[in-house]
């Protein structure tokens, strides 16, 4: 293999050799089952507990808050399913019925129109299996979500708003702290959750994320593993368990805790928020650095987010005009330089994406679109590659269209 500029730790971050060394180490030391009462079992429950307590300090939640999940996806879904399906609990059949009542009556999720798959699909599942209506919030042309909208939309029916702390594609930050206020200024009732998955690396998420009352944040994100999670739920927030087992987690999410991941967790976040200061300046200019070399030297190309609009440090999104956005990924993949489109299913195919439809960034643009996302592990040199390989690519590319 040649060299590799990875820039799409948007996608993925490298493992960071410490969590490796950490995680190594509980592997190492012969760990009970962390619900047992032998001594392995004890060590293992002391592990598990000092990263539940490191994990809430640095989410500025309580420990007890914390339920360590498989990564942002399952946080998401526990988050969605978990609240509606506490709030539906009174009701006769835990289901919502248009028939028997108004559809004025129906229990409603505000869901922000740039949310992550995770989190926009498990609002749409949960409101077709029990009739919960789901409202989309519109954002501005820059991916900010509309507060207007939102305040329109609350209603006696909220049950959950979910507006995500910076978005996936574009890296644009949303206003988390006024979403709170708008909603609470409103009704006391719906829950506010927020999709911290690609801030963890960037902001300090007990200031970022104060006044929501559930948070998600994946480690792989962030330098840490793939297949470990969290979901901070607020002591006050009703929440029914969508696995049933052993009770673990305070019987939000049954299952024989991963410690290692656990461990892993922790310390990628404690990096994370050790450097936090350096590491976003150090990015930042990396980024503009990248931005301003390829907006130089590739006619056609725009940035999608106007720089006004606060993005996170490492996120630079591009519309070339006149380029198919597979046919460079997989040019600049030819190149070693991996980057991506924004929005892959599982598949790895391209669909389009609903992030740049919902700030109505036109399909021919959209067609041209693509992410770079820096993290730790970029370097100068990987941004002088990418300078040098994707100008070239584009120009290629272009002249056999
Ligand atoms: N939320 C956001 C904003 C994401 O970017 C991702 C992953 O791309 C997820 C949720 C899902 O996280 P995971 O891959 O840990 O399931």
């Amino acid at each position: 293999m040649g060299v590799i500029t990875y820039l799409d730790h948007a996608a993925t971050t490298p493992l960071r050799p410490e969590v490796a060394a950490a995680m190594a180490e509980v592997h190492a030391a012969a760990l009970g089952n962390p619900t047992g009462s032998h001594p392995p079992a004890q060590r293992a429950r002391r592990l598990l507990e000092e990263a539940r307590d490191e994990v809430a300090a640095l989410m500025g939640r309580e420990p007890g808050e914390i339920v360590f999940t498989s990564g942002g996806t399952e946080s998401a879904n526990l988050a969605v399913f978990g609240t509606l399906a506490a709030a539906l609990a009174g009701s006769p059949a835990g289901t919502w019925s248009g028939e028997s009542a108004g559809v004025g009556d129906r229990p409603l999720v505000l869901c922000s129109a740039v949310e992550h798959p995770a989190v926009r699909a498990s609002c749409r599942a949960a409101g077709e299996r029990w009739g919960v209506g789901v409202v989309s919030l519109g954002v501005d042309g820059a991916g900010v979500v509309d507060l207007t909208a939102l305040a329109e939309a609350m209603s006696e029916q909220a049950r959950l708003v979910a507006v995500m702390l910076a978005n996936n594609e574009t890296g644009v930050v949303q206003p988390v702290a006024a979403v709170v206020d708008a909603v609470r200024r409103r009704s006391a009732r719906p829950w506010v959750f927020t999709d911290a998955v690609q801030a963890a690396p960037f902001m300090d998420l007990s200031e970022a994320t104060q006044g929501a009352d559930l948070v998600s944040v994946s480690a792989h994100k962030v330098g840490g593993p793939v297949g470990a999670g969290v979901l901070a739920i607020g002591s006050q927030v009703p929440l029914s368990p969508l696995q049933h087992g052993g009770g673990q987690e305070r019987e939000r999410r049954s299952g024989t805790q991963d410690v290692a991941g656990a461990v892993g967790l922790a310390t990628a976040l404690r990096l994370a928020a050790r450097e936090r200061g350096a590491s976003a300046g150090r990015v930042a200019a990396l980024r503009d650095r990248l931005a301003d070399g390829l907006l130089a030297q590739i006619a056609g190309a725009h940035r999608t987010v106007p720089t006004r609009v606060a993005t996170l440090p490492g996120h630079l999104h591009l519309c070339l005009a006149g380029v198919e956005r597979e046919e460079l990924l997989v040019a600049l993949g030819d190149q070693g330089v991996c980057v991506s489109g924004g929005s892959s299913c599982a598949s790895g195919a391209l669909q389009p994406s609903h992030v740049l439809a919902a700030m109505g960034v036109p399909d021919d643009l959209a067609r041209g679109s693509v992410r770079f996302t820096l993290g730790w592990g970029t370097s100068g040199d990987d941004i002088d590659r990418a300078l040098s390989i994707v100008p070239a690519v584009v120009a290629s590319l272009r002249r056999h269209a």
